[in-house]
């Protein structure tokens, strides 16, 4: 076992660093929790794409360089240790372009996968998944594809579309087959959608921190082109079970609230030096100590997740008991830096009184949703409880 990175990856991370220090000084980005729900900057995309940095891991024949999941982790963990603005081509990147070349068809390969690499204009996608009673439960899906000639129409209603208002195209499950007696999990099929359609609409849902980020978006009598089915017909679930693992497997989940995991250390440290004797700096002491502990415990596992797909195995139950571990770990983060920076870190941007201009009381309000986005923490331990330890199932 070789526990290290070797030279010429530490050689990348320093590119990758290198990079992102000269386009913070230029003034391109700024440092502040929220880049992937936030950062939507095509250009930004466009110089990772100049790098190469788009489609990674991706075989060089559909444009990408052919490089480790390893090499992508410590690209992603750069990227979000400085929150910097991906979201233009994160989806695209970590899971539409890998189900494309497993299960697209050749045109979906030849227009989709060089734009997505270029970071094109109009090339920002959605995940058109959850539904008002299909979330966990996805099998419930209730909006229909139905065939006509050359055609799918779509009726039916999508919820929780993050970025639904800024993109071009959605990758949405519907059902194709409208029979009780055939299993719901093969009754879906998986589709391109263009955002702009006839008969799309995308409604704004404001969350709890007054961010719209996520959309409603009701689907009537949607034509689309039977070249946007993605695969094959009523085989969407296996399409999805191998495309949700990319969606967990990755560095971000640990990594989405960084800065103010630096805050919270650096916070302490200047305590420290007028507090040493209070008993409060004495519990603060230990309960960085074990946050730190649970970062570098995430940090391995996401390491050790992209490690395994290197190895050529499927990562069903590592990404599921990463992702569990590091969504808590971030809510954990969140309680704590507001335990530890009191009241003030509560207060919301606008007000003399807060501390980092909010961005803690905000990260705070954001915290319950990482247990559910991607994949609720409980649904994740099912996983884990049914796929790594094989317990019967409840
Ligand atoms: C910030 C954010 C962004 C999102 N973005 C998108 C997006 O872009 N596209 C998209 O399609 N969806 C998106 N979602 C939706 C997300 O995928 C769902 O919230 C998630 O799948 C859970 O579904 P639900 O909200 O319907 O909750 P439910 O499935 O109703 O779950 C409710 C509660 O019951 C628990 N539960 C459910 N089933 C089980 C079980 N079998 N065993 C134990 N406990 C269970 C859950 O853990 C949860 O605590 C987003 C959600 C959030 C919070």
């Amino acid at each position: 076992m070789r526990f290290t990175f070797t030279e010429e990856q530490n050689k990348f991370r320093q590119t990758v660093r290198d990079f992102l220090q000269a386009e913070l000084k230029a003034g391109i980005f700024v440092t502040k929790s929220g880049g992937l729900a936030e950062g939507n900057n095509q250009e930004f995309s466009k110089k990772m794409a100049q790098r190469g940095w788009i489609g990674l891991t991706w075989p060089q024949k559909y444009g990408g360089q052919g490089r480790t999941y390893v090499e992508k982790a410590i690209l992603i963990e750069e990227l979000f240790k400085v929150q910097a603005p991906v979201a233009y081509h994160f989806l695209a990147d970590r899971q539409i372009g890998p189900s494309i070349i497993h299960f697209g068809s050749e045109w979906q390969k030849e227009y989709f996968l060089p734009r997505f690499v270029k970071a094109d204009e109009n090339m920002k996608f959605c995940l058109l998944f959850s539904e008002p009673n299909a979330g966990s439960d996805l099998v419930n899906v209730a909006t229909t594809a139905t065939k006509e000639g050359d055609f799918y129409t779509l009726r039916g209603q999508k919820v929780w579309t993050s970025g639904g208002h800024q993109s071009d195209y959605g990758w949405l499950l519907a059902r194709t087959k409208i029979d009780s007696s055939v299993p719901r999990h093969e009754s879906c099929s998986q589709f391109i959608v263009d955002m702009k359609a006839p008969g799309v609409t995308v409604r704004p849902i404001i969350n709890m921190v007054g961010c719209h980020t996520f959309n409603e978006v009701f689907l009537d009598e949607v034509k689309i082109d039977r070249k946007f089915m993605v695969g094959q017909e009523n085989d969407a679930f296996k399409q999805i079970m191998a495309q949700m693992d990319y969606e967990r497997a990755g560095m971000e989940r640990l990594l989405q609230n960084y800065p103010v995991y630096e805050k919270v250390i650096n916070y302490v440290k200047e305590m420290g030096k007028t507090r040493k004797g209070d008993p409060f700096y004495h519990w603060v002491q230990d309960s960085v100590a074990q946050l730190e502990i649970e970062f570098n415990i995430g940090r391995l596992l996401c390491y050790n997740t992209a490690w395994t797909i290197d190895m050529g195995r499927k990562p069903t139950s590592e990404a599921a008991l990463t992702k569990a571990y590091c969504n808590q770990y971030e809510q954990r983060l969140n309680d704590l830096a507001t335990r530890v920076l009191g009241p003030a870190s509560q207060i919301r941007e606008g007000s003399p009184w807060t501390l980092y201009d909010g961005e803690i009381a905000d990260c705070y309000l954001w915290s319950p949703s990482y247990a559910l986005q991607g994949g609720s923490v409980e649904v994740l331990k099912n996983i884990v409880a049914l796929r790594r330890l094989e317990l019967p199932r409840k």
